[in-house]
């Protein structure tokens, strides 16, 4: 059973501070699962995290993985400044781009991060923007076809935008060779949100033998290979959640059977979750604000689909613990909505929970990664704040609230919005 991080009591203090909504973390869970993670590939020489920024962009949860030993993934402008704020420097930023603008790259190599390009044609822009390569560059990949683990297709790399064939990453790095890049890499993100032990390990093998196969076709010895994103976590309390110790293992016996053989024992693994490393450790906190009985039962919240898109963009299942009736039975069925003109702004679809009264307080789990994140502003909908629980059990503000006035702060427009600014 899914257990919240918080309890009523805990929240009803809080909430007098912040009102609801808001996202709250848990920096001992975070802490915890990223010391697993370094367990789980301690056998790799050089091994590293380098987190997602995108799935929870905000510099005091960057600073905690910092300390744990990651670097940061980033993919825009923003993310690199913050990760540069931060205290990221160098090869502990990577920069995993697509589709991307010039002066991204130009910031990039300026905070020397590893530069992962997506496109063949990118090699091409590298020297008249930078002027040169920098010394170390990776290369993403996308083998096309379906991925899949023992007959079960995981995800279908074939239509995704990102990465080269097979021929143009092999062409790629004879380029790279050719213009004096010394320390190459690989990259390859193939599967989303997968819930099972063997995504990573059956990733690597694959990323493993194309490395052999570079190294015969090209001479050259990969430097390191980032499996990137993608391991899951479980939405629904009926899941069995990633053992990330046996995902380490997994990685480590394709390591042992395909690349140590090959004289490749030198290869640094790194990875770049998001979900894996932060959702099970973040919450949005709502309170039940409206209860509406038509042709079904609504009980309406203070949050909406600006705050937590997922459930409205990809129907995804978030659990939602009632604070203080967990031991209440699940009897009665809700869609849980949100205020937006719009029909999918529900976080949940008949769901069964304990009869709810107003003022209830709902935790919707695991919503730390990609959650706040991919939050915005329709219906003049505001950002939440965002909260951090403190392993001594202490709560601080990470980012305020968004207000009316910083809504309407970019607008270029006389005098007329001058009385709410
Ligand atoms: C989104 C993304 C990740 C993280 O994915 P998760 O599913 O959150 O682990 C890693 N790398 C790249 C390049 C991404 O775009």
């Amino acid at each position: 059973m899914k257990k919240a991080f918080v309890t009523l009591d805990q929240v009803k203090k809080i909430a007098e501070k912040y009102p609801t909504p808001f996202y709250i973390y848990d920096e001992k869970g975070i802490r915890e699962n990223a010391r697993r993670v370094y367990q789980a590939f301690s056998w790799n020489k050089g091994f590293k995290e380098y987190f997602a920024v995108k799935a929870t962009p905000n510099p005091s949860i960057l600073k905690i993985l910092k300390e744990e030993g990651c670097g940061t993934d980033c993919s825009s402008e923003t993310e690199l400044m913050m990760s540069d704020a931060c205290g990221f420097s160098g090869h502990e930023i990577m920069f995993s781009s697509n589709d991307t603008p010039d002066k991204e790259y130009q910031l990039a190599a300026k905070l020397g991060a590893i530069i992962n390009l997506d496109d063949f044609t990118d090699i091409a822009r590298i020297e008249p923007l930078l002027g040169s390569f920098p010394e170390t560059m990776c290369l993403r990949y996308n083998p096309g076809g379906y991925f899949k683990i023992a007959n079960t297709i995981m995800d279908n790399p074939q239509d995704a935008k990102y990465g080269m064939t097979t021929d143009q990453i092999i062409e790629g790095y004879k380029i790279l060779k050719q213009k004096g890049v010394k320390h190459f890499g690989m990259h390859a993100f193939l599967a989303s949100n997968t819930v099972t032990n063997e995504y990573y390990p059956e990733l690597a093998k694959e990323l493993f033998e194309l490395a052999v196969e570079i190294k015969i076709q090209c001479g050259i010895s990969l430097d390191f290979i980032n499996l990137s994103g993608g391991v899951g976590i479980p939405y629904k309390p009926d899941q069995e959640p990633n053992d990330i110790l046996a995902i380490g293992e997994g990685v480590h016996r394709a390591f042992d059977e395909i690349l140590v053989p090959a004289g490749l024992s030198d290869v640094r693994i790194f990875t770049e979750m998001g979900r894996f490393m932060l959702a099970p450790y973040g919450a949005l906190v709502t309170k039940v604000i409206h209860f509406k009985h038509i042709y079904k039962e609504y009980a309406g919240v203070d949050a909406c689909a600006v705050n937590l898109m997922r459930p409205a963009m990809y129907g995804a299942y978030h659990h939602i613990t009632v604070l203080g009736k967990e031991d209440e039975p699940n009897d009665h069925t809700y869609d849980v909505t949100g205020s937006l003109c719009e029909n999918n702004d529900k976080f949940a679809i008949d769901r069964t929970l304990p009869e709810l009264a107003l003022g209830d307080y709902l935790f919707i789990h695991d919503t730390g990664a990609h959650g706040f994140a991919m939050g915005y502003n329709y219906n003049g909908k505001l950002w939440s704040a965002e909260l951090l629980l403190r392993e001594d059990g202490s709560v601080k503000l990470i980012r305020r609230a968004e207000t009316p006035k910083d809504y309407f702060a970019t607008l270029d427009i006389d005098d007329t919005m001058k009385k709410y600014l």
